[in-house]
């Protein structure tokens, strides 16, 4: 494990922290996961990149990760208004099965599989991390719920049971939720049997009989039995219940995107931390900021940028991956095409320079230097990652590091590498495709044309002579006759354009 000192953003208490493991020498992390009813939007993806660079921050530092990012592929409800408060909507992934006739289970294995597509394309590792599924979970949830229930903080309406937030004390403590403001500006008549309008259901009875348009109410494709009754669990009791499988009752960090601090977040503390008398659920939350597209990176809306919407555009996903980095986490984006094509330029840029250092870089260096030499600036980047994984001054840095003369090649490559398994960005196989494609490209001196040979051979006195403007003229025809000439210590060599 390294000595440096990690510090966090934590909403829960709105200050920079260090961070201090609950074992030390590992890190336990729950990332919430996605709702697979629809596609991800490059927005959403920003989540997991979150959650990917913390877990490559912490085994640059030496840690054991401990990683769980969940599968919603059950219960997460439609908002009924603009608060994201509603438990009356319908299930999201049930909507979109009986919409494109599908099953439920067609759905969310369709999305899961390019949710992974989606991270993978973007280099997230998933090595070890758990991703379990709200509907693999179900006897958990149900424990969860028995246990609530029989401490005291259900009540039970027509259409569930309901988690009563009056019975939690500190509800709404993440990011310092005004209940007041909630309740003044809660629509009326949203859901009359619920207490307060914090309250939120823990299980969901299927709906039977017949429904307002007269037709006998559809049979879900999802659903349980339960000591309530049939029916299927509300959203936020998967997150306390999984993570409360996998990393305990208190685990280390929490992540998500903002968007979640006001609902789901406090309903899965108060939840967890009223069914585990208290222990807190996690010690560190911390959220991403969105992106945003004018209005249009909206997932349950339909109309959004995807990963693939991109790579049609010519963006590799590492070059969207660079222009995330190239912001806190926790600063908002906007998404324009310009901005993201800035970025791909600037990556192939970056990749471009370290070809230049792989090639030009000595290999006769003192290692016992090197070694020396690498750990200094290494600390550098690690000092900026560990601070709130602050990575668009860990990029500002490797360009530094790059362009420095008085760093020696081999350290620079060694460095290189650390930031590239760092930041996920892979410069170095990049830039090695870009000299093996290069060096595939170049002209062997049989293939070269006698005319082309004289004019090397002209080319070549003129720079003995210093008289680069032949040279250049050279050069120039040269070009006009299909070959690129690259100069190197070993002399002239063709590219053919
Ligand atoms: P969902 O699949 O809708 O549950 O969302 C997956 C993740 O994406 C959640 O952590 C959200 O908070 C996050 N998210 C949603 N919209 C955006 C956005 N425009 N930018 C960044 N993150 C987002
Ligand atoms: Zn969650």
């Amino acid at each position: 494990m390294t000595s440096l000192p990690i510090y966090l953003q934590n909403t829960l208490t709105g200050k920079k922290e260090l961070f201090t493991p609950i074992t030390i020498g590992e890190v336990s992390m729950y990332h919430c996961g996605p709702t697979v009813y629809n596609y991800l939007h490059i927005g959403n993806l920003r989540a997991y990149i979150l959650a990917d660079t913390l877990r490559r921050m912490f085994e640059a530092n030496g840690y054991k990760i401990h990683q769980v990012i969940n599968i919603t592929d059950v219960g997460h409800l439609t908002a009924n208004n603009d608060e994201g408060l509603g438990d009356d909507g319908e299930d999201k992934i049930e909507k979109m099965a009986k919409a494109s006739g599908k099953t439920a289970l067609e759905i969310a294995d369709y999305y899961t599989k390019v949710f992974f597509d989606d991270i993978h394309a973007l280099g997230v590792q998933t090595a070890g991390t758990i991703f379990p599924k709200a509907s693999e979970h179900i006897a958990e949830q149900l424990e969860m719920i028995k246990t609530l229930e029989e401490k005291g903080f259900t009540y039970k309406t027509s259409d569930g049971i309901y988690f009563d937030t009056s019975k939690y004390a500190d509800y709404g403590k993440l990011g310092n939720i005004n209940l007041k403001g909630l309740v003044e500006g809660a629509r009326i008549g949203v859901n009359d049997e619920k207490k307060n309008i914090t309250d939120f259901a823990l299980w969901k009875f299927s709906a039977t009989g017949v429904g307002a348009n007269g037709k006998a109410v559809e049979k879900r494709f999802q659903e349980w039995e339960s000591p309530w009754g049939v029916g299927y669990p509300g959203w936020h009791i998967e997150c306390s219940a999984m993570s409360a499988k996998y990393l305990g009752n208190t685990f280390d960090i929490h992540t998500g995107g903002i968007d979640h601090i006001p609902v789901h977040h406090n309903n899965e503390i108060a939840q967890s931390e009223s069914a585990h008398n208290g222990s807190p659920l996690a010690h560190y939350w911390l959220h991403n900021a969105f992106v945003n597209s004018d209005g249009k990176m909206s997932k349950s809306k339909g109309e959004f940028t995807r990963l693939v919407t991109l790579m049609e555009k010519g963006i590799a996903p590492v070059e969207y991956r660079y222009w995330l980095l190239q912001a806190r986490y926790s600063s908002q984006l906007q998404y324009t095409e310009e901005a993201v094509y800035g970025a791909a330029t600037g990556y192939k840029n970056l990749v471009a320079h370290v070809a230049k250092i792989l090639i030009s870089s000595n290999d006769s260096a003192n290692t016992k230097d090197v070694a020396e030499a690498k750990d200094t600036v290494w600390n550098e980047i690690l000092a900026l990652i560990n601070d709130d994984l602050n990575t668009p001054l860990c990029i500002s840095k490797l360009w530094d590091i790059l362009k420095d003369d008085s760093i020696e090649g081999q350290t620079k490559i060694e460095v290189i590498k650390k930031t590239d398994t760092l930041l996920g960005l892979d410069l170095i196989k990049n830039a090695n495709v870009q000299i093996e494609s290069e060096k595939a490209s170049l002209v062997s001196p049989d293939e070269i044309p006698d005319t082309v040979k004289d004019l090397l051979e002209k080319r070549k006195s003129a720079r003995a002579e210093k008289d680069w403007k032949s040279s250049d003229t050279l050069r120039d025809e040269v070009r006009d006759l299909g070959f690129e000439i690259l100069d190197s210590e070993s002399g002239q060599t063709l590219k053919k354009i």
